[in-house]
């Protein structure tokens, strides 16, 4: 059905009789609109009338250029859709006390209540005692392929509580490349002053966004490379891609290293997390080489701190790793033992945290904690 339907026989039917039913009312409309399309190519036409000046609006007057196009005249009618005496019919139907604000006073009440809520986010994001992470995406609507640019604000309040809320959606009508997306975020990172206390941010593993987070990273000079998560979706990414090509086994066979096939990361799989990095690891070296030839690998390579990361990762995953193994083992009970891997694993990461070294301490003893816990 057209959109504008709602419009049809606005001029020719004033009011509506109070015991009228809806049914009758859209029947009315479609016969009397048939009758009319007949003529008509649009339905803009019920509304728009041709005078010497141009073309004109029957519910506004407002004038257009006689050249105006179909869809010029269908978004001005999508103002009067407020007005239109069916959807106003249907609201005092159902409330009767309720008084319908004009198209007008709507616009006034929208910016109101957008500025008090902008107001109050300003505040609350002043108030927030310690860092923030973002997560930002882009989507492109299916409807009309325009560009959106969603960003997420996560953080820990007060009392402790660990919040997200929607900071912007951003029409995206620029070139979507790495930095025109990190400029974006930084224009609205300094709008609410949170450029301080930025401490992440997380994105897809499309290579704009990786581009897009080294950007930020650059710009806000605040090191990335601390984050443990962007490392640990860089590697998969990285993996993914030469999982895809060939290259990697001839590397292997021109430096005389044993081929073996990169993994992946897979959420509900056990210790895949720590499979892939374990592979990325040894295949260092020839890896190494081939993000050299290939700048679509280079782009998102770990430089030498996050591969210190990846290094101190799989440390602390190693005991989960043989843990895991061991207790799913099904040809003899395990039920007894389960006391001791955890206390050892609890010996093992303690030893860890008191390291100086050791990057991944934070991590360490929260896995600590959580064990601490069972
Ligand atoms: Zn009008």
């Amino acid at each position: 059905m057209d959109e504008d339907f709602e419009f049809v026989s606005f001029e020719r039917q004033e009011s509506i009789e109070p015991d009228e039913s809806i049914s009758q009312i859209s029947a009315t409309i479609i016969e009397s609109d048939i009758s009319i399309l007949n003529a008509n190519s649009s339905t803009v036409w019920l509304h728009f009338i041709k005078t010497p000046m141009g073309t004109q609006c029957t519910i506004c007057h407002q004038l257009y250029k006689p050249t105006s196009g179909v869809s010029t005249l269908r978004s001005h009618l999508r103002k009067h859709q407020l007005e239109n005496i069916y959807f106003r019919a249907m609201l005092s139907y159902f409330c009767p006390r309720y008084k319908i604000p004009n198209r007008h006073e709507v616009k006034d009440m929208t910016i109101e209540i957008f500025n008090t809520r902008h107001a109050k986010i300003s505040t609350d994001l002043a108030s927030i005692p310690g860092k923030i992470a973002l997560t930002a995406d882009m989507w492109t609507s299916t409807i009309n392929r325009e560009a959106f640019l969603g960003i997420t604000i996560h953080y820990i309040d007060f009392s402790w509580n660990l919040c997200n809320f929607l900071l912007d959606i951003i029409p995206f009508k620029i070139s979507h490349t790495g930095v025109n997306i990190a400029n974006t975020i930084i224009d609205i990172l300094q709008e609410h002053n949170l450029l301080e206390k930025t401490l992440a941010i997380i994105t897809d593993n499309a290579s704009v966004m990786i581009v897009c987070g080294r950007e930020i990273a650059k710009q806000i000079e605040n090191d990335l490379s601390q984050l443990t998560f962007a490392h640990y979706r860089c590697a998969a990414h990285i993996m993914n891609i030469i999982k895809k090509s060939d290259s990697l086994r001839q590397y292997c066979i021109t430096n005389g290293v044993t081929y073996l096939k990169p993994i992946l990361d897979v959420k509900t799989r056990w210790n895949s997390t720590y499979y892939m990095l374990e592979r990325f690891i040894t295949l260092e070296s020839v890896l190494f080489l081939l993000a050299k030839e290939y700048k679509s690998i280079q782009e998102i390579y770990p430089n030498e701190n996050e591969l210190k990361i990846i290094k101190d990762m799989i440390i602390i995953l190693e005991p989960f790793e043989r843990a895991t193994k061991h207790l799913s083992a099904s040809s003899y009970p395990t039920l007894a033992d389960v006391r001791f891997i955890f206390e050892g694993i609890q010996v093992y990461l303690n030893n860890l945290i008191g390291q100086n070294e050791f990057t991944q301490s934070e991590f360490a003893s929260l896995i600590h904690q959580k064990i601490e816990e069972y």
